[in-house]
C-alpha cells in the first residue's frame, strides 16, 4: 500500500517496535523487527545471531531513533528548531556532536551536487506547506514570498562551525534534512549493531535500504518500485554492505487546483522539480545514496549524469515523468526487469 505524504515525514512520535518475530531460525538464525520511526516503518533483518542479541539490538535501535526524531524535526520543537531560530535571529549556537556531524556532512554534498542538494531551503519547504505532520487542506503557498526567499539564497555556504559552534552569514537559512536524515540515521543504525556483534543485516525503510554483510547464506535481494504502479520495475542483488535509496516524488506531494507539486525543490528557482517522478543510486553509506538521490531528482534527465559522476555514485536510475527510464549501462547489467510492463530505456556513458 502507498504511503500518504505526511506518513513519509519525520514525526516527532516516539519511535516504537511494532513487532519482533524469529524467522526461520534453523537456516539462517534470522530475526525480524518492525521500529515505527521517521514516520515510516523500518523493517529490521538480523542473521547469524540469537534471539536476545536480536531483542537487545533492536530496543537500542528504538532508542536512538527517539533521539534522532526529537533533535532532526524542522517543525517540531527540538535542537534543530533551537538552531533554526538562532540563525533567524542572527545568533550563533553550540549544538551536539550529531548535529554537528549532520550539518558538516550537508556542507559537503551541497558542494558536490554543485547545490543542488540543499538542507538550508527549509524556509522555502516551509512556505510550501510541507513542514506538517498532517496534509494541510486548503493550504494555498504565498507564491510571491516564495520567490522572494529563493532570491535570498540560503545555502550551507553561509553556514560556518567553530568548534562546537554554528554560525550563519545569512538569515535566511533555515535547514531541513528531510533529504538525508533517513540515510544518516540508518548508517548509525548499523554501528550500533556492530556494536552487538551484527555482521549481517537488513534496514529497510520504506525502500530506503541498507544491507550489512553478504546476508549469509541468502544474498540481499531487492524490488525497485515502479512509480506509475503499484508494481516493480526490477530486482537487484546488493553486493555486500550496499545501500540503495530512492527519492520520489509520488507518494509525498501538493495538490493545488488539481496540479501536483512535489516535495523536492528545486533550489535555483524554490519551485518543486516536475520532471522525475523518482530516483533510485546505489552507494558505500546510506548518507551519500539518500542525498545523491535528491540531487538528481533536481538534476532530472539532462544533468542527472553529471551530479551522479560529481557525488562519486556508480548506480543510478531515473524515471522521468513520462515514465521513460534513465540509467548508467553498469545499473542496466545488474538489474533483471521483473515487469510485463514495456519501459522506454535512456542509457546514459558510463559513470
Ligand atoms: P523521499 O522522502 O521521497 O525519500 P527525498 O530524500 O528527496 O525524498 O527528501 C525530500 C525532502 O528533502 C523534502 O521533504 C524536504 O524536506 C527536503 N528537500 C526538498 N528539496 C531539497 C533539496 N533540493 N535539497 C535537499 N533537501 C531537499
Ligand atoms: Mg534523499
Amino acid at each position: 500500500m502507498s504511503q500518504t505524504w505526511w506518513q513519509k515525514s519525520i514525526k516527532p512520535i516516539a519511535a516504537r517496535i511494532v513487532g519482533l518475530a524469529a524467522r526461520k531460525p534453523d537456516a539462517a538464525n534470522e530475526h525480524q523487527a518492525t521500529i515505527f520511526v521517521f514516520g515510516t516503518k523500518l523493517l529490521v533483518t538480523l542473521r547469524g545471531i540469537d534471539a536476545a542479541t536480536a531483542q537487545a539490538a533492536t530496543a537500542k535501535l528504538e532508542q536512538q531513533f527517539q533521539h534522532m526524531q526529537r533533535n532532526w524535526n524542522a517543525w517540531k520543537s527540538g535542537e534543530l528548531t533551537d538552531l533554526n531560530q538562532a540563525i533567524a535571529d542572527g545568533r550563533s549556537m553550540a549544538v551536539s556532536p550529531h548535529l554537528l556531524g549532520l550539518i558538516e556532512m550537508a556542507k559537503r554534498f551541497e558542494s558536490l551536487s554543485d547545490g543542488l542538494f540543499n538542507p538550508a531551503l527549509g524556509g522555502i519547504v516551509g512556505a510550501w506547506g510541507f513542514h506538517s505532520d498532517e496534509r494541510p487542506m486548503g493550504y494555498r503557498p504565498d507564491l510571491p514570498a516564495i520567490s522572494t526567499l529563493a532570491l535570498r539564497k540560503p545555502t550551507m555556504g553561509d553556514v560556518s562551525i567553530e568548534g562546537t559552534v554554528v554560525a550563519c552569514t545569512n538569515k535566511w537559512v533555515q535547514f531541513d534534512f528531510g533529504g538525508f536524515a533517513k540515510g544518516v540515521a540508518l548508517d548509525m543504525a548499523e554501528e550500533t549493531l556492530k556494536s552487538f556483534g551484527i555482521q549481517n543485516a537488513l534496514l529497510n525503510a520504506g525502500g530506503d535500504i541498507n544491507s550489512m554483510g553478504n546476508g549469509g547464506a541468502c544474498p540481499w535481494r531487492i524490488s525497485i518500485r515502479d512509480p506509475k504502479s503499484s508494481g516493480v520495475i526490477a530486482v537487484i542483488t546488493l553486493a555486500p554492505d550496499e545501500k540503495i535509496y530512492t527519492s520520489g516524488n509520488y507518494e509525498r506531494f501538493h495538490e493545488i487546483d488539481g496540479v501536483r507539486f512535489a516535495h523536492t525543490l528545486d533550489p535555483r528557482s524554490g519551485i518543486p522539480v516536475d520532471h522525475i517522478i523518482s530516483a533510485t543510486v546505489i552507494a558505500d553509506s546510506g548518507a551519500l545514496a539518500d542525498a545523491t538521490a535528491t540531487a538528481l531528482t533536481v538534476a532530472g534527465p539532462r544533468d542527472w549524469h553529471r551530479i551522479a559522476r560529481k557525488m562519486g555514485v556508480k548506480y543510478a536510475l531515473l524515471v522521468d515523468e513520462r515514465g521513460g527510464i534513465h540509467l548508467n549501462p553498469e545499473m542496466r547489467a545488474r538489474i533483471s526487469f521483473s515487469s510485463d510492463r514495456a519501459f522506454t530505456l535512456i542509457e546514459s556513458p558510463p559513470l
